[in-house]
């Protein structure tokens, strides 16, 4: 039983995996490999001068899977809630989990599957997003949203910091307080 099964890779995901994984949080990272990132260059994501969005996407799993999180190369194909979590299914074998946060991007069809509440997209392009409220919930407790699929500005550093705030909430949640995850340089 994981503690989170995200779904999606890209800045959102793995974002949210990065802040879970380093909070202990057992958790697992499934991806499809079709992030519309892997297109974009980019020259506005702060505090990196210039980067692909491909090395930008491979740089996000290694620091995810760099505090444990497993990263798993599948289509979720459904998400079913049971007794003491959710089942995750996927053309590559099942998944339980306490928690989802689903960052599929732009793709919207694993969410209406599910009964995840949608409405039409408010960003240029993006058709379907999930209702979410501020903290990143769906209308399904223990489901959470995150970057494009919630609705966000459709750039890498607001995706990525989306998946950390999501992140933040579900670890605060399962730890019973307010989380905060920082580092100091050693002296
Ligand atoms: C051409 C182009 C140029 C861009 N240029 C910039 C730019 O210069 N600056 C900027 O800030 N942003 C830019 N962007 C936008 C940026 O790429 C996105 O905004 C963004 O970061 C999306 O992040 P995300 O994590 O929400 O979605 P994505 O990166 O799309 O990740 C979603 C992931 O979910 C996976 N997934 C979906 N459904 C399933 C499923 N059922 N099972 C398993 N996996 C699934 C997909 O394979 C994908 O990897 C550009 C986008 C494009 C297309």
């Amino acid at each position: 039983m994981f503690d989170v099964v995200i779904i999606g890779a890209g800045p959102a995901g793995a974002s949210a995996a990065l802040f879970t994984a380093k909070a202990g949080k057992k958790t697992v990272v499934i991806d499809n490999d079709k992030s519309v990132t892997k297109r974009a260059w980019l020259e506005n994501h702060y505090g990196v001068a210039e980067i692909s969005g491909p090395d930008l996407v491979e740089v996000g799993k290694k620091q995810a899977s760099k505090f444990g999180a497993e990263l798993v190369h599948a289509t979720v194909t459904n998400v079913s809630k049971g007794e003491s979590g959710f089942k995750v299914e996927t053309d590559q074998g099942e998944f339980e989990a306490k928690h989802v946060i689903v960052a599929t991007g732009m793709m919207a069809d694993l969410a209406e599957m599910v009964g995840l509440t949608t409405k039409a997209g408010t960003e240029p392009r993006v058709k379907t997003i999930l209702d979410v409220d501020a903290a990143g919930k769906t209308n399904i407790e223990g489901i959470w949203a995150a970057g494009t699929i919630a609705g966000v500005s459709m750039h890498t550093i607001i995706t990525a910091g989306d998946g950390a705030k999501v992140a933040i909430n579900v670890i605060s949640e399962i730890n019973g307080e307010r989380y905060v995850d920082h580092d100091m340089i050693k002296s």
